[in-house]
């Protein structure tokens, strides 16, 4: 089969590997009929995620069709319909009974290499989906695939990260970042009660995206985002920051715009380990700093219901449908910005 492999820093190549197998009873086999190209592949793309061996199968957000199950797999069957969970879960270690599925004892990422859990990526005709029970949910049948696309992975992610700064209806949310997630978080903030956003990105077009949405664009290029922040909200800062970009410069930032009492939630991937925390100011001003991967398993299922009630439009990022078979090129426009979000078809 057609599969997207890493092949060195700044290199993705189309090649032919073999077709998944199911290797356990709770494995299921998913032809994908839409993967997207994350913020996430950028990391491996940009050489930070080590266990990424050349050859190794991208790729972690997809919908498919189930061609097989295993004989213990109880929740799909062959011909569902189906979107896969960007990162897998067990469904029955400590860590997943009580909810906290990206502390998953099993857990792996589709797609992130030998580090990750060794699982081959969906950038791919198909994708072999460990305890699929858990890691596949049924698309509800009022919803386009690519309308389920997202919910298992970008949409979710920045949904749980305004879920996680604990919104309560009328206040005000600044957005870092207006790239996929940002612009899911944008979303995500108002079906859960904001009364204002505030989006920032240093890109006129991404921030011009989010104004689309209904948010306040601030270019943090042309512009100080901290005197802006402040001037929108009457001087006393966010009630809650979304760090949509990953790394200190950006959390950093998300301390500048909070107000006080207010909350931040980072969601931005890094591998840099430390931070030099604002911790005096943090006591007085009464902030809260939360940061974590994303907890898909928790949260699905209220995106897709949003999705499903008109609440969220996720296809609205969407800038390019490209087949499989373009995929480097797909890689390149995303990795320049000059693709606000790159949808892959196999087959096509
Ligand atoms: P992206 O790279 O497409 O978007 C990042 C955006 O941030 C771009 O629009 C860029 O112009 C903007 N930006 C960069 N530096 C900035 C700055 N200093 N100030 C303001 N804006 C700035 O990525 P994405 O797909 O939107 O993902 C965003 C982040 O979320 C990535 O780090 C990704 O890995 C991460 N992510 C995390 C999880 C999780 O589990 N925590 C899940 C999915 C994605
Ligand atoms: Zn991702």
């Amino acid at each position: 089969m057609k599969a997207v492999t890493y092949r060195g820093v700044g290199q993705v190549a189309l090649e032919d590997v073999p077709e998944p197998q199911i290797r356990h009873p709770d494995d299921a086999i998913v032809k994908v009929t839409r993967c997207a190209i994350c913020g996430s592949d950028l990391h491996i793309y940009h050489g930070h995620i080590p266990g990424m061996v050349p050859g190794f199968v991208c790729g972690h957000e997809f919908t498919g069709v189930v061609v097989e199950a295993g004989p213990a797999v109880r929740a799909v069957r062959a011909g569902d319909r189906v979107v896969g969970t960007f990162h897998t879960a067990c469904g029955h270690c400590a860590m997943c009974r009580k909810g906290a599925y990206n502390q998953c004892q099993e857990y792996g990422v589709f797609g992130y290499g030998v580090a990750f859990g060794n699982l081959a990526g969906s950038q791919a005709e198909f994708v072999r989906v460990p305890h699929a029970d858990v890691n596949l949910r049924v698309i509800p049948k009022e919803l386009s695939d690519e309308q389920a696309l997202f919910c298992g992975d970008i949409l979710t992610t920045a949904y749980g990260a305004v879920r996680n700064a604990q919104l309560q209806p009328g206040e005000t949310v600044a957005v870092i970042g207006c790239g996929p997630v940002g612009l899911m978080a944008i979303q995500s903030a108002f079906a859960l009660g904001a009364a204002k956003v505030l989006a920032i990105d240093l890109l006129r077009d991404r921030a011009e995206l989010a104004e689309r949405l209904g948010a306040v664009p601030i270019i943090a290029s042309e512009t100080n985002p901290v005197a802006q922040v402040n001037k929108l909200t009457g001087g006393v800062g966010a009630d809650v920051v979304i760090e949509a970009v990953g790394g200190p410069k950006t959390v950093a930032l998300a301390f500048e715009l909070v107000g006080g009492g207010g909350r931040i939630s980072a969601v931005g991937v890094t591998t840099v380990e430390s931070f030099s925390f604002p911790l005096a100011t943090s006591l007085t001003r009464d902030i809260t700093f939360r940061i974590g991967l994303a907890n898909i398993h928790r949260d699905i299922d209220a995106t897709l219901a949003l999705v499903a009630g008109g609440r969220i439009d996720p296809e609205v990022i969407i800038s390019h449908r490209l087949p499989l078979a373009e995929a480097v090129e797909g890689y390149r426009m995303f990795d320049s910005r000059e693709a606000t979000k790159v949808v892959l078809i196999p087959g096509a």
